[in-house]
C-alpha cells in the first residue's frame, strides 16, 4: 500500500502511470526510495533536482546496474514494464528519482 506523503512526492509528480485509486500498486523504485528516505529527506533531493513535467516522458538510456538493483525485484518487470522490455515507453517515477540521484 502506499503513504500518501510518498505518492505526492514519487508519483505524482514523476510517474507518468500514476492513476489516482490504484494506491495498491508500486514499483520497486517506489519501495526503495520509501524504504530509505524520510519525506523530508526525500522532499529535499527531489528540490535538488529541478526538474520539469516533461522529465515523466523521458526515457533514459538503459542502466544495467540500476535495472539489476530496482528493476529485476519489480512486480512490473516480468509482465508490464515497456521501459525495460524495450525502451518504448518512460520509466515509473522511482527508477526516473533513483535515476537522475545517482545519475
Ligand atoms: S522501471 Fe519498470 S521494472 Fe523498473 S522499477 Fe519501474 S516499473 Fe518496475
Amino acid at each position: 500500500m502506499k503513504d500518501k506523503i510518498y505518492t505526492d512526492i514519487i508519483c505524482k509528480e514523476f510517474c507518468k502511470y500514476y492513476k489516482e485509486g490504484k494506491e495498491e500498486l508500486h514499483c520497486n523504485g517506489y519501495e526503495i526510495l520509501r524504504n530509505n528516505l524520510t519525506p523530508y529527506e526525500l522532499k529535499m533531493l527531489v528540490g535538488s533536482l529541478k526538474c520539469g513535467d516533461e522529465i515523466k516522458n523521458h526515457i533514459p538510456a538503459k542502466n544495467k546496474k540500476l535495472i539489476n538493483l530496482v528493476c529485476k525485484r519489480c512486480d512490473f518487470f516480468i509482465d508490464g514494464c515497456d521501459y525495460t522490455d524495450n525502451r518504448s515507453e518512460p520509466p515509473c517515477g522511482g527508477y526516473i528519482i533513483i535515476n537522475l540521484l545517482c545519475g
